[in-house]
């Protein structure tokens, strides 16, 4: 079996509550998604999705996915998409770094050698781990009354973990914590993510600030130093993100003891095949995880599907369901939420359907 063509659909995603709302004011308010397909020479064809988080979260822009596919693609024509160690080999030879580049070929692949072998992703992946995944809402930045009231909403939906985004001015996340923290129930968690938007003084005013509270608290920081000070300086749970894309990285911070849960985004670390070796190091060293991805719609949310299912549960934190998010549907066979929780897909490969009206033409195709 051969790549013969490989093809990318850009697809917009606007958002359900309309904007959304970070760090540093930044906002986001359409997605702009890039869906890859893979086809082989018998003409199967698997799909796979990229969508970062605007071009000022991460260092990755829509536009640089379809830029760097033009410049990987043609490498990887010939090239059996079901030896996926050889295939990233071979990404990697092609293009140095750029992981998110390369992330929707890889989930693409995983959906080829799931649908040829018969089998879900999530069986690949090590098997599944009980009966659903369990999600976490997050809730844009706003005001500290309108952001409890939108978890209100929200956990009345049936989710139990809520991630708040703060990183704005400190004494108004403060008020944020505690709002947010005053309307839920004790065993619903709490995640304060800052998404690198507090300088080190700022963090370590909002951690003495909610010391009394049950929060984890989120990169606080910009750099994994000042994250590192911070996380010396609280008993909060801690969670690393940003700082955190490489297995060079995730040893780091684990031999410094540098947090208790790590956000896996699969994008972020370059597909499904090294977002795994990232999970499986995780598990051997005990670690919890926010397995996810940056964004996207019903591909990337069957993808974190499969991922996050095929991980043992106690190392499951949390995951999103960020086709809920949306008001477009690009596949059919995407997870659905069933109150704060979905599922893995039974069906081979991903399990999903693209809906090819959706997608329309491609905007590049390489033979
Ligand atoms: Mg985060």
């Amino acid at each position: 079996m051969k790549i013969a063509c490989i093809r990318a659909y850009q697809v917009d995603l606007p958002l359900i509550e309309g904007s959304y709302n970070w760090s540093g004011g930044k906002s986001v308010s359409v997605f702009d998604s890039t869906i890859v397909a893979v086809e082989t020479d018998d003409g199967t064809v698997g799909f796979g999705e990229v969508c970062p988080l605007g071009p000022a979260y991460l260092p990755a822009f829509s536009a640089g996915v379809r830029t760097g596919l033009r410049e990987i693609g043609p490498s990887l024509i010939g090239c059996d998409p079901r030896e996926l160690g050889a295939l990233n080999l071979r990404m990697d030879s092609v293009l140095r770094g750029h992981p998110y580049v390369k992330s929707g070929i890889d989930i693409a692949c995983w959906d080829l050698l799931g649908k040829t072998s018969g089998l879900p992703v999530c069986t690949l992946m090590g098997g599944r781990h009980g009966d659903a995944v369990r999600l976490y809402r997050a809730i844009s930045q706003q005001s500290a009354d309108e952001m409890a009231a939108k978890i209100t909403r929200y956990r009345d939906e049936g989710y139990t973990r809520f991630q708040l985004k703060v990183g704005g001015d400190p004494d108004t996340d403060i008020e944020r914590i505690h709002a947010a923290r005053d309307i839920l129930p004790a065993s619903h968690r709490l995640i304060a993510d800052a998404n690198t938007g507090w300088t080190q003084h700022e963090a370590m005013r909002v951690v003495r600030a909610t010391k009394n509270l049950d929060v984890y608290i989120e990169q606080p920081c910009e750099t994994y130093e000042e994250c590192l000070a911070i996380r010396r300086g609280t008993d909060h749970p801690f969670v690393l993100d940003e700082n955190i894309d490489s297995l060079g990285m995730l040893l780091r911070a684990k031999s410094d003891l540098a947090m208790d849960v790590v956000n896996l985004k699969i994008s972020k670390l370059g597909g499904l095949t090294k977002a795994k070796q990232a999970r499986d190091l995780c598990v051997a060293m005990g670690i919890a995880m926010t397995l996810e991805d940056s964004w996207g719609g019903d591909i990337a949310t069957a993808a974190i599907a499969h991922f996050a299912h095929s991980t043992p549960e106690a190392f499951r934190f949390t995951s999103t369901d960020f086709n809920s998010y949306v008001t477009v549907c690009t596949a059919d066979g995407a997870p659905q939420r069933m109150s704060g929780w979905m599922k893995a897909s039974d069906r081979p490969g991903l399990g999903i359907q693209p809906r090819m009206d959706v997608l329309g033409d491609p905007l590049l195709e390489i033979r």
